[in-house]
């Protein structure tokens, strides 16, 4: 067989071949006369996979055979001498599909060079960019967030459709491909545009800078703006700010927060909330250097109502008294309910006073009556107060004393509030010594009563007799009352101790009736005492045992009494009255209760407090309030006396003021039965004048000489 290629081997075929080989691309060259293969290189046959050899000869056509090829031999083969340069395909020999760029030029009229370079790698890469970016894309707009990328100059790169949707751009805004108008947009549609601004030029100037921030935007939307930097080659090329709306969560956290610091009942914020509080107040006091107070307020008796009313009412109640207790207080100052009948108040700022202030009104707020689906009651609340820094540096020191202190004034008979006393650890032993003492005193009989005459103003006479209880100790010699009979109250035993102060005054009267002296004489009557479910039974018992004439007796009680329980103690005081047994208030003026409100109770006498008299007739103040107390006493159709009158001055003020009784150190202190009987004189009976019918001088000089007799 003839060698297609021999014709042609001869020395240009041989100038062409080393030529083509000198190219660093694949290339053959074709005779425009057959339009055949003259010479090819080695290249060319790498890239169609063939021998070099078997491409000579071979038809153009065959070599690269896309349409575009096709016109272009076909028309240089009707003499155009054209060029042709595009991106084909070519099929190699074994089949596979090479993506080439390719030219074809005519060289010297006679031949035509095929140049053909392999374009598959670029067209791979290409590929995998364009798939690489489609699946970005993909990414981008699958994300719940607003993704918006910028290089350094904050000229836009990319964004999604989220991006847009968060910050409501307008479409035409996006496609206007105008930043410094998307830029604008979301200036104008945060709430603190010049925030925002500062906080861009400060990330700007930090390319390495991540950053997490919450804008608040126009629309009411929360979003949260973290950015990231681009890097590109190693090098920070960008910024990455993605968006997202928090709106929906916040309002959520808001939400669940307000559940979780708010009692459910009352809407009120709840314990946590208050430690929350406190725990502000406690780092702004040590700041600005203020205290600030904690109030533990407790209702007295609830159960009682729940009990017998049922839990709605119950609900109510609570509902009600906690709206009582916001109405009374200052703007700042905090209310919760921290339990299911126990409320708590934190004074920012607050002293002693202030709180003692608030203490008064929210024991006035809540002991007005209540009227609760037909049902009328009225309740009272024990309050314990603490204050930062005094009594303790922490919550739940404040906590303990506050609650403490309302304790105590559960323990002394309600409806009344107390500061925590810092007691020292010391204090409280000794606290535990003198209630162990007492208890001895009780049984080794060591308690003695002292009687203190009361007079009338108007002539002088002894007309009743104050029992107040003494005690010496061998070790610790004389303790005042005010000393043992908190403790007493604190730790119950003043139940045992005011039982004996009943029975032995209750015979010393009986005794004195019993010679002719008809005195009535007074006792007091702790809360605690009073409270016990037996106490008018062992009254009247007392009474019949020792033959004493109800009228005789005189109980002196505490405001606090009336005003805790008050259906429970009209119910006593009742019963009392029934006995014939006269009631007065002690210490009158230094509670809360009204004189109104007394009208309910059988209350015979009120005992204005020594703290109003001391001050007669000089103090204004005090002039004011034992007017107005005798006033409205005279109007009930109630006697006064005046406790610790100390004073001629006083006791003439008195006097003038229309008050008919009075005890103090004017005429005699407490004293012995037997000195007692000796102030008395002798039975009316035996005797003339009557000890009880002394001038009120004569007996006030007879008292000095008492005095002196009995101090000394
Ligand atoms: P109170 O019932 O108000 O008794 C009057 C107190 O004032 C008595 O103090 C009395 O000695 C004192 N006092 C009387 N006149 C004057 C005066 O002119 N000037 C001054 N500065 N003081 C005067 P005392 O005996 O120390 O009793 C103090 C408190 O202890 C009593 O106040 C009473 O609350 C309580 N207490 C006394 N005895 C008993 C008792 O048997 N049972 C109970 N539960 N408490 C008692
Ligand atoms: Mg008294
Ligand atoms: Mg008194």
């Amino acid at each position: 067989m003839n060698d297609p290629l021999a014709p042609a081997v001869d020395t240009a075929s041989a100038h062409w071949q080393a030529l083509l080989q000198g190219l660093p691309d694949a290339a053959w060259l074709v005779a425009l006369a057959d339009q055949r293969v003259v010479a090819a290189n080695d290249a060319a046959a790498l890239l169609l996979g063939c021998a070099r050899e078997s491409l000579a000869g071979e038809s153009a056509l065959v070599l690269a055979a896309s349409p575009e090829d096709i016109a272009f031999w076909e028309a240089c083969a009707a003499g155009e001498r054209g060029a042709l340069l595009s991106d084909t395909v070519v099929t190699t020999a074994d089949g596979r599909q090479l993506h080439t760029s390719r030219s074809i030029r005519i060289v010297g009229d006679t031949h035509a060079l095929v140049l053909l370079r392999d374009r598959s790698g670029e067209e791979r890469a290409e590929r995998e960019r364009e798939s690489l970016l489609s699946e970005l894309q993909a990414t981008l707009e699958s994300t719940a967030d607003g993704i918006l990328v910028t290089d350094l100059f904050g000229r836009i790169r990319a964004f999604n459709r989220r991006f847009a949707q968060i910050w409501g751009l307008p479409l035409e805004l996006l496609q206007q491909h105008d930043d410094a108008a998307v830029h604008n947009w979301l200036t104008e549609n945060v709430v603190d545009a010049a925030a925002y601004l500062q906080r861009l030029g400060t990330l700007n100037q930090a390319a390495l800078l991540h950053a997490s921030d919450r804008l608040r935007l126009r629309s009411g939307q929360i979003v949260e703006r973290v950015t990231r930097p681009l890097y590109s080659d190693g090098q920070a090329s960008g910024r990455v700010w993605s968006y997202r709306d928090l709106t929906e969560r916040v309002a959520a956290d808001e939400r669940i927060e307000a559940l979780t610091f708010s009692d459910a009942l009352t809407g009120l914020p709840n314990r946590r909330r208050l430690a929350a509080r406190c725990a502000e107040a406690v780092t702004a006091s040590q700041a600005g250097g203020k205290s600030f107070a904690l109030l533990v307020i407790d209702l007295d008796r609830f159960r009682q109502i729940n009990d017998s009313l049922g839990h709605d009412v119950g609900d109510r109640v609570l509902l009600d008294v906690g709206q009582r207790m916001q109405s009374c207080l200052r703007e700042p100052d905090l209310l919760a309910r921290i339990g299911g009948d126990q409320f708590a108040v934190l004074l920012y700022p607050a002293d002693g006073q202030a709180a003692e202030a608030s203490a008064r009104r929210l024991l006035n707020v809540v002991a007005q009556p209540c009227s609760i689906e037909g049902a009328q009651f009225t309740l009272t609340c024990s309050i314990g107060m603490a204050l930062f820094p005094s009594h303790g540096g922490s919550i739940d020191d404040l906590v303990r004393h506050a609650e403490g202190a309302m304790r105590s004034v559960k323990q002394g008979g309600r409806a009344n509030f107390r500061l925590h006393q810092a007691r020292a650890e010391g204090d409280r032993r000794s606290h535990m010594r003198l209630d162990h003492a007492m208890r001895q005193a009780l049984v080794s009989n060591r308690f003695r009563l002292h009687y203190q005459p009361q007079v009338r103003m108007s002539d002088g006479a002894i007309v009743g007799a104050e029992a107040l209880l003494r005690w010496r100790d061998p070790e610790m010699g004389d303790v005042p009352p005010s000393r043992f009979i908190p403790v007493a109250e604190d730790s119950g035993f003043i139940v045992a101790i005011g039982d004996w102060v009943l029975s032995q005054a209750v015979r010393q009267a009986a005794l004195w009736t019993q010679r002719g002296y008809h005195v009535p004489i007074a006792i007091n009557v702790s809360a605690l005492q009073f409270q016990q479910s037996h106490f008018v039974d062992r009254v009247a018992n007392v009474l019949a045992v020792s033959g004493l004439p109800p009228p005789l007796l005189e109980l002196e009680l505490t405001e606090s009494i009336l005003l805790h329980d008050a259906a429970d103690a009209l119910l006593r005081l009742g019963a009392l009255s029934q006995l014939g047994v006269k009631l007065s208030i002690d210490d009158f003026g230094t509670g809360y209760s009204s004189l109104a409100y007394l009208k309910r109770f059988p209350i015979h006498k009120l005992k204005i407090d020594r703290s109003f008299i001391s001050g007669l007739p000089g103090d204004d103040s005090d002039v004011g309030i034992v007017r107005a107390i005798l006033q409205m006493a005279h109007a009930l159709g109630m006697k006064v006396i005046a406790e610790g009158v100390e004073t001629e001055g006083q006791r003439q003020f008195l006097l003038d003021a229309g008050c008919s009784e009075f005890q103090g150190f004017l005429y005699s202190p407490g004293v012995d039965s037997l000195s007692f009987e000796r102030l008395l004189g002798p039975p009316p009976a035996a005797a003339a004048p009557p000890a009880a019918s002394l001038s009120p001088e004569l007996a006030a000089r007879r008292n000095q000489r008492r005095i002196r007799l009995v101090r000394g």
